[in-house]
């Protein structure tokens, strides 16, 4: 089975879509996302440009607040202040990588962790950890939304994350532990990546390295998520050797069209919750 990302965003997108309407019926009000975007880094310019034209899409009310690479970190925390008091502002975003002059965990901390649509806050990164109601990290939680298309039932199944970072690896170890998965992080520095990743009913490759994941890594029947996305030539590849473990496994995502398309859905999904928790 290939796992369509694209389908399940699409359904999942039009969820949102619809609830948001309901929401307006209801509520007269609607989510807003605000994101702050600095400098000309051509990926984050893409990535905030598909958010924006996402939540636009769904009936959020989006911005996009727009800086020069030479904005001093004083400003940008002073507009996520104004961001966090404002009652129309139900998520803020602010697009990583930062330029060197501002230090990216003090721009993380002043959000609101309420308004913390990407889940990188550390309150909810502790609560998440605790086992807590929490604002996930998008990527992950769109990776968990896969994973549970096949298997309803996650409790018991051995999990292997391949990576460590607190975008993907450490966010997506919480969640599968909170299904109940006996949970195993491999990264760099792990002995024997392919005997660890041999064991798994489950695998989530967040690495960044293409082509990694090899047939003869993993059992026949098991899921395997592929959240790397890498340019080869002109070709963009997972983390995973696609082509050679589709007709060996159960359910696969493929790159791009599976994890990719949900990361934004989930977006959108967080937004909604974060106005609804703010609203309630
Ligand atoms: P990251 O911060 O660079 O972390 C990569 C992790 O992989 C690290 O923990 C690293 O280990 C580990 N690693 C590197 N080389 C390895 C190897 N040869 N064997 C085993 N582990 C290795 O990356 P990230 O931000 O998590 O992103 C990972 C990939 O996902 C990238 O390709 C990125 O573009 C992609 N991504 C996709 C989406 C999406 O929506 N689909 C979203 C975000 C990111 P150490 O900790 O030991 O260095």
């Amino acid at each position: 089975m290939i796992i369509d990302g694209k389908k399940e965003s699409a359904l999942l997108r039009q969820e949102i879509k619809n609830e948001i309407s309901l929401l307006k019926k209801e509520k007269n009000m609607t989510p807003g996302l605000s994101v702050i975007l600095i400098g000309d880094f051509a990926p984050s310019q893409i990535y905030v440009k598909n958010k924006e034209k996402n939540a636009k899409e769904v009936g959020i009310n989006s911005e996009v607040i727009r800086y020069p690479k030479e904005v001093k970190e004083a400003e940008v925390l002073k507009k996520i202040e104004e961001l966090n008091n404002n009652k129309n502002v139900s998520g803020i975003l602010v697009q990583l990588p930062l330029p060197n002059q501002i230090d990216k965990e003090k721009v993380i901390n002043a959000i609101n962790p309420l308004k913390d649509v990407d889940g990188f806050n550390p309150i909810n990164v502790g609560n998440l950890s605790s086992g807590y109601q929490a604002i996930v990290p998008c990527t992950p939680l769109g990776c968990l939304i896969l994973i549970k298309k096949v298997e309803k039932n996650l409790s018991g199944k051995h999990a292997v994350i391949i990576g460590r970072s607190n975008l993907n690896g450490k966010p997506m170890a919480q969640l599968l532990l909170k299904e109940n998965c006996t949970v195993t992080i491999v990264h760099s520095k792990t002995k024997d990546l392919k005997n660890e990743c041999l064991k798994a009913d489950i695998i989530v490759a967040a690495v960044g390295v293409p082509n990694l994941v090899k047939e003869d890594w993993v059992k026949k029947d098991s899921i395997i998520i592929d959240v790397g996305i890498n340019k080869i030539k002109d070709k963009i590849v997972g983390d995973v050797y696609f082509d050679a473990l589709r007709h060996k496994v159960k359910a696969i995502t493929p790159v791009p069209g599976g994890v990719g398309p949900m990361t934004i859905a989930c977006l959108l999904k967080n937004t909604v919750e974060c106005f609804k928790k703010l609203n309630s």
